[in-house]
């Protein structure tokens, strides 16, 4: 049985979409490439595309990327292209396929938290907010460490425009399978120093984390010394568990490699 539809909308604003969503049954649409593979039955389904969420665009320092924009179009965008050396534009590359990535949204894939998403920990590794219709704009971290907002609509993804190198790397068994374990990491440049290092790992398979003891370890210094020091911080902080493809075990030490490899070229 594929996914079944009772009724379908297509408001004209954010409002009304709000308004029609505190319905018993309703559900927002993405691009529906995951949803689509459930056999449930929505009673309500709010498509987003005409209440003008889909922009990408820069404002107060920020990239600003509309929720209903699809993952390609942000892939692509001068923005995204231009920012830390392409990082983006190279890690959203690797979500599964060209078709896909047409069609997937950034609000259907940040909103649903999935452990297995690079894009989450690509996005994570920049100082990212998002923002909500009700609940407002809040940092992409404190979004995937607290419950989802409920009945409400992602609206954005903030990127915030400041001076960065980053790097996205992640273990798979081929290209079209999800990621074992991925990591991302990002510092800002200042004054010829790296400062303000973000280290995420994702797919452990919980949601991506930020590994505040590494970022710690790395604020400190990112010699020989402290990149071994950066990479047990992870290690012994973060979680990783067994799943029916990898124990946890391996993720942990897959990972460390990953992080390795990552500050190796951050510094470059
Ligand atoms: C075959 C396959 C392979 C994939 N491979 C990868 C991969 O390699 N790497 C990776 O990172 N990701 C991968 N993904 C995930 C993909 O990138 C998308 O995140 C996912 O498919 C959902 O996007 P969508 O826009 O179609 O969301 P939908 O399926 O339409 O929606 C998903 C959920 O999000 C909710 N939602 C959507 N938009 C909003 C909004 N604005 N506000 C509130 N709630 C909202 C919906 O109600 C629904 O519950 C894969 C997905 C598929 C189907």
């Amino acid at each position: 049985m594929a996914l079944r539809i009772l009724e379908y909308v297509r408001p004209k604003t954010l409002e009304e979409a709000f308004e029609l969503l505190q319905n018993e049954g309703a559900e927002i649409l993405g691009g529906t490439t995951y949803a689509r593979l459930s056999s449930r039955t929505i009673k309500l389904a709010i498509d987003l595309q005409d209440v003008g969420i889909s922009d990408i665009y820069e404002e107060d320092g920020y990239i600003v990327v509309g929720a209903m924009a699809r993952l390609a179009n942000m892939q692509f965008h001068d923005l995204i292209m231009n920012y830390a050396n392409g990082y983006l534009y190279d890690a959203i590359s690797y979500v599964w396929s060209v078709q896909l990535r047409n069609i997937a949204t950034v609000g259907g894939t940040v909103v649903p938290k999935w452990g297995f998403s690079d894009f989450i920990t690509a996005v994570l590794a920049l100082s990212t907010e998002v923002e909500f219709y009700k609940a407002g704009r809040m940092k992409l971290e404190d979004f995937l460490e607290n419950p989802t907002p409920r009945k409400d609509i992602m609206t954005k993804l903030l990127i915030k425009k400041e001076p960065r190198k980053a790097s996205f790397k992640f273990m798979r068994n081929s290209v079209y399978d999800f990621s074992i374990v991925n990591a991302a990491l990002s510092a800002k440049e200042e004054e010829g120093k790296l400062v303000d290092w973000r280290v995420a790992v994702g797919a452990r398979p919980g949601v991506a984390a930020l590994s505040r003891k590494a970022m710690e370890v790395l604020n400190e210094g990112y010699d020989d010394e402290h990149i071994e020091r950066a990479v047990n911080a992870m290690k012994e902080e973060l979680k990783f568990a067994d799943d029916f493809r990898w124990s946890g075990e391996y993720r942990k030490e897959v990972a460390g490699v990953l992080v390795k490899k990552a500050i190796g070229e951050v510094i470059g």
